[in-house]
Order: C-alpha cells, then sequence, then structure tokens
C-alpha cells in the first residue's frame, strides 16, 4: 500500500486554559455541567468527586510542523472530542485514562479558532498527583492524537505527499504549508509536561506520521521538532 493510500496520524498541541471551577458564572451553568458528566457515567456523580479542567487542543493557526487546521475540520473535530478519553503523554498502550471529555466548543479569539473541551477527572487517590499537577501549573500543555486523510498543499492543492513542494520553503514568496483535511477520527487528549514537547514524549503514531514525511526528506529534531533534510532540499 503506498503512503498516499493511508490515513495520516498526528498530534497538535494546545493548552490547559483554565483549572478553576467558578468560570462557570451561574448555577444553572454549573448545573447544566453536572449533567453533561453523568451522561458518560454508570452511576451519578456528586460534584464533589470530579475537577473539571478546560483546554485548548487544537486551532486553525500554521503551527511549526508547517501545517494548519481549516475551520470545518475544526468543527468535525469538535464534535468528535465529547467521550474521549484525556491520557498521559499519549500512552496510550501503558496506561488507562484519566479522564473524559465531557463538552467541546469552538472558541474565536481574533482570527485563532481553537478546539476548547472540558474534561472531568475523578478525585480518586491515584489521580491526585496527577490533578495537583495541572491546578499548579506544572502541566500546562495538551496534545491531540487524531487520523486524517488528506494534507492538502498550500501552494497547488494536491496531496503534499504526492507533490514537489517542500513545507516550510518558499515559492514565489509564500511560505508552503498543508491543511490537515478529512479528519477521520479523534482518538485522545493528552496533557503533558510544561517545556518537554521533545523526543520524550514522542509517540508511535506521530513516528508513523514522521515516517510517512521521511519520504519527502523530514526527520525528527534533537528538540523534537519536524525538520527538513537539507539532502532532500538540494534534489
Ligand atoms: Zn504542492
Amino acid at each position: 500500500m503506498s503512503i498516499i493510500d493511508r490515513l495520516c496520524l498526528g498530534e497538535r498541541w494546545g493548552e490547559v486554559v483554565s483549572v478553576l471551577p467558578e468560570n462557570l458564572s451561574t448555577e444553572q451553568d454549573r448545573n447544566i455541567e453536572h449533567a453533561e458528566i453523568n451522561q458518560f457515567t454508570l452511576r451519578p456523580l456528586t460534584p464533589e468527586e470530579y475537577v473539571v479542567f478546560t483546554l485548548d487542543l487544537c486551532h486553525n493557526q500554521v503551527d511549526r510542523h508547517f501545517s494548519c487546521f481549516p475551520e470545518d475540520e475544526l468543527d468535525a473535530i469538535n464534535k468528535k472530542v465529547p467521550g474521549r478519553p484525556l491520557m498521559e503523554r499519549h500512552d496510550v498502550r501503558g496506561s488507562l485514562p484519566r479522564g473524559t471529555f465531557f463538552h467541546s466548543a469552538l472558541h474565536q479569539h481574533g482570527d485563532r479558532v481553537s478546539v476548547r473541551p472540558k474534561v472531568y477527572v475523578l478525585r480518586l487517590e491515584e489521580n491526585r498527583n496527577f490533578i495537583a499537577n495541572i491546578e499548579g501549573g506544572v502541566y500546562r500543555e495538551t496534545s491531540i492524537g487524531f487520523s486524517f486523510s488528506f494534507p492538502e498543499c498550500s501552494v497547488c492543492g494536491q496531496d503534499i505527499r504526492r507533490c514537489v513542494h517542500v513545507p516550510g520553503e518558499k515559492y514565489e514568496g509564500r511560505m508552503c504549508f498543508y491543511r490537515m483535511r478529512g479528519v477521520q477520527d479523534v482518538l485522545e487528549g493528552s496533557v503533558v509536561a510544561c517545556g518537554s514537547q521533545g523526543t520524550s514524549f514522542v509517540s508511535d503514531i506521530r513516528s508513523y506520521w514522521l515516517e510517512q514525511l521521511g519520504e519527502k526528506g523530514f526527520y525528527l529534531s534533537p528538540q523534537g521538532g519536524i525538520e527538513k533534510s537539507c539532502v532532500w532540499c538540494k534534489e
């Protein structure tokens, strides 16, 4: 099977937006939130049993991987987030979820549109350190794992794995990037430690996408970013 026939798997980063329960302005808002959470439980929880965090998972700006989500794809992601698990560092093999996303909305600030879900985490002893690290501002970055089908080149509109253009290069003064189209699924959202977007958080699904990009001359830098291979650029 050629790389063009496969789904692309990727991760993009966001941030913890709020850990403050008083963000909800009215008792009615809190009641609505409580009801939304209990849609995902097997018995009704009391508000004392959980904590709610608000996260930004992804957005429409061109990122450091020279990619971006079109707004209609953000809308698709937004609809798929509720019910998905909150993980730590994309460890979908070695650990169980820390929380469940129960609500998601598109958030606009200027020309930046982001997917901003809420997640609940049970106040269990085993989650005590996890919650404390988020509340204390240590775990402040987030990341979404997702699959999509069509990385569209901003220069020619073709699948960027097939065309001659290289993300990050300039063509007639305009930087090439790719739009992630055809979002198939949201796999999970993760909390990652601040400043730790490097190789220690590279997961298998990211490696899979890198493997595909590698066929266009990209490699993973020691800092964890995607960089172009100089050899490929000379060709
Ligand atoms: Zn192209």
